[in-house]
């Protein structure tokens, strides 16, 4: 008999962790981060529920940080094994915890001077750089398709997620007493009108299957409404003239994108002069896209490479230009007119594009393009919501610019996709179980799937079921 744990994504989306135990093996599957606000970061401090010291491995899904991004605290805390996932993922999330680290020592900086004027107790930062240096020397890069031994009586295999470069369904293979079960855990399963990546894997079967509900409650836009209303509004402020601005997430968003603008360009559709991708941390993930191309679906592939020897996303947009150090990003401010800028962050809450709107977002011309989500409270979202002005280091900006909002780039599958997945599997059905979901989103799937026929249970934090 095995026993697996829910100890995160279950009351939410982010703080992805399971822990599955047999009765000689415990392994982690992800052991991810909480974000959004207090609550999340007084839940990334508590200590883990398990004892980590007698973990045998750790598997990771993909590199997004509510994934990945308690992986240093873990280590920090006395782990000191494996940690498996694809090859993309092990570039990537040195990339994304390192920035995470960076972040979180700034930020315990700030709060520490109060404090230390207010007589309280110093704080710690959640980790630090020599966590993640740390955390890096566990990592171990698997290929996709291949199954290998994690522990004594566990075989893992990693098929495509199609979510993000890297991103897997994580099949684990569990023997006891002279029987294999199968669990299946989805990871985040990609939207498969998006480009670059290719489509999840289907899974014919399983014992179990953990499936992530982030959009069970929705539908996508098609993908071509969608291009056709960035086409528009790409055509429509090359008329008016101003710069148009790109708050952009820099794993995925960015390269799908660049990839979309190159389309445009491809099709003579793109009048602006330049493209500007202005931000260190979208600028080192998109190299570690290039490096990692046999893995897109082969006809954007062969779109990307054309006529060339290399396959670079410059080919496909010659007028690509990276702005690597706060020199090249200032130097854009002077730019008047004629340029898109691609810069993080995606929720316009730190980052580049915030100076960027201060020189711009006052232009009647200028644009701005949303093409990700904006969660509640953040200054994008207010920005979508109308907000007629925009602080910007102490400064109000009048917001006059013309704002957009691109709904249909998503890197999640949306209800129909998600269900579809799940046609992939053969009698007799498999155990499922919801996760990775808002209520309303895990309802409304469980929902969805009992049309098709099956029971989905939605697991409870702390529970535990046996298989
Ligand atoms: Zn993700």
């Amino acid at each position: 008999m095995a026993l697996l744990s829910f100890y995160g994504a279950v009351e939410g989306v982010t703080g992805s962790c399971y822990l599955l135990e047999t009765g000689s093996t415990r392994l982690l599957l992800d052991c991810g981060l909480y974000q959004g606000g207090r609550e999340a970061e007084a839940a990334n401090k508590q200590a883990f529920p398990f004892d980590m010291q007698s973990l045998d491995a750790v598997v990771l899904s993909h590199a997004h940080l509510d994934h990945s991004g308690r992986l240093p605290l873990l280590v920090a805390q006395g782990y000191s094994g494996p940690i498996y996932m694809t090859s993309p993922t092990c570039d990537l999330i040195l990339v994304l915890l390192k920035d995470a680290a960076s972040l979180q020592q700034r930020d315990a900086e700030w709060e520490n001077k109060h404090r230390r004027r207010a007589g309280e107790p110093e704080q710690q930062p959640l980790f630090t750089l020599e966590d993640v240096e740390q955390t890096m020397d566990c990592c171990l890069g698997a290929v996709y398709g291949k199954r290998f031994p994690v522990a004594d009586n566990v075989d893992i295999r990693f098929l495509e997620a199609g979510h993000i470069l890297g991103s897997a369904i994580v099949e684990l293979y569990v023997r006891e007493d002279g029987r294999e079960k199968k669990l299946v855990f989805s990871g985040d399963l990609g939207n498969s009108q998006a480009a670059l990546l290719r489509d999840p894997s289907r899974v014919s079967e399983a014992d179990v299957v953990l499936l992530e509900s982030t959009y069970g409650d929705r539908e996508h836009r098609s993908m071509d409404a969608t291009l056709e209303e960035f086409e528009t509004i790409v055509a429509g402020a090359s008329k008016s003239g101003g710069n148009v601005l790109i708050p952009s997430f820099a794993v995925g968003r960015t390269q799908e994108i660049i990839f979309r603008l190159g389309e445009l360009y491809q099709k003579g559709l793109l009048r602006q002069q330049a493209v500007f991708l202005d931000s260190p941390m979208a600028i080192a993930v998109t190299e570690i896209y290039h490096r990692y191309q046999d893995v897109f679906n082969l006809e954007d592939r062969a779109l990307i490479q054309g006529q060339h020897k290399h396959r670079s996303l410059h080919n496909l947009l010659p007028n690509l230009y990276y702005a690597v150090s706060t020199e090249d990003s200032m130097a854009l401010n002077r730019l008047e007119k004629g340029a898109i800028i691609i810069a993080g962050s995606g929720m316009c809450n730190g980052g580049r594009i915030r100076h960027h709107f201060r020189h711009n977002l006052w232009r009647k011309e200028a644009h701005v393009v949303f093409v990700g989500y904006q969660a509640i409270g953040t200054p994008g979202r207010a920005l979508v919501d109308g907000a007629k002005t925009f602080r910007v280091g102490g400064e109000d900006i009048a917001v006059r610019a013309q704002i957009h909002t691109v709904g249909g780039f998503s890197a999640h599958a949306g209800q129909s996709q998600l269900v579809e997945w799940l046609r992939g599997f053969t009698d007799p059905r498999p155990r499922l179980l919801l996760v990775h979901g808002e209520d309303e989103a895990k309802r409304a799937l469980q929902q969805a799937v009992a049309r098709e026929g099956w029971d989905a249970d939605i697991p409870t934090l702390g529970q535990t079921i046996e298989f």
